[in-house]
């Protein structure tokens, strides 16, 4: 099958999106993620995976930390922002939890230490022991089909 096949029919699973932060020598670098899941209870292991071209990855081997940032549906702009589908740079405000950066008003700041790393094809898996979380109330922004959308985006549409 070819790529496009591939990629479309993944996009048929509808996920949250999450920012992943990390910092290396006090420079913060964000990355959109929505290859994110919950691993294991006890003890509480979360996933992430980052495709070998991201800078990312050299932020995460390097600190062995990351930060999984669920956003609300009031943050798509820093979802395309750390996707890099924004034109102009932004500066953006982090807040600091236990010495990992994070994003305010998200969902939930899950702050993990990396336990394994393994390499799958051209993407790289971090599994992560999750230190502590923060939550907020709100709703998700949601990607489906290569769209953002909302839950009030769908239940209109349903
Ligand atoms: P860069 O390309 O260097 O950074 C990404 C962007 O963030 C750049 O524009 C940069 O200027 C900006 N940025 C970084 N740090 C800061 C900062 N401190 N202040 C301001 N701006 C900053 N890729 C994956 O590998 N795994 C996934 O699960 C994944 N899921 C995705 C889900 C969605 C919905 C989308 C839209 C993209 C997803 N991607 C995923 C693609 C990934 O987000 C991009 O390829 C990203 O650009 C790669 O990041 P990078 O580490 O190379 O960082």
């Amino acid at each position: 099958m070819d790529d496009r096949t591939f990629r479309n029919a993944m996009g048929k699973f509808a996920t949250g999106v999450t920012v992943i932060t990390s910092s290396l020598n006090g420079q913060v670098r964000g990355m959109t993620a929505n290859a994110f899941m919950s691993v294991s209870l006890n003890p509480k292991l979360v996933l992430i995976s980052v495709g070998e071209k991201a800078k990312m990855n050299s932020v995460i081997q390097q600190t062995g930390k990351f930060a999984v940032n669920i956003l609300s549906d009031q943050q798509q702009a820093l979802s395309m922002l750390f996707a890099g589908q924004l034109k102009e740079e932004r500066n953006v405000e982090f807040a600091w939890m236990d010495g990992h950066p994070i994003l305010p008003d998200s969902l939930a700041n899950i702050l993990c230490d990396v336990d394994i790393s393994y390499i799958a094809g051209d993407h790289t898996l971090y599994v992560g022991k999750v230190t502590d979380i923060y939550m907020k109330e709100g709703d998700p922004l949601l990607f489906f089909a290569g769209k953002y959308c909302t839950v009030a985006g769908l239940a209109n549409e349903g």
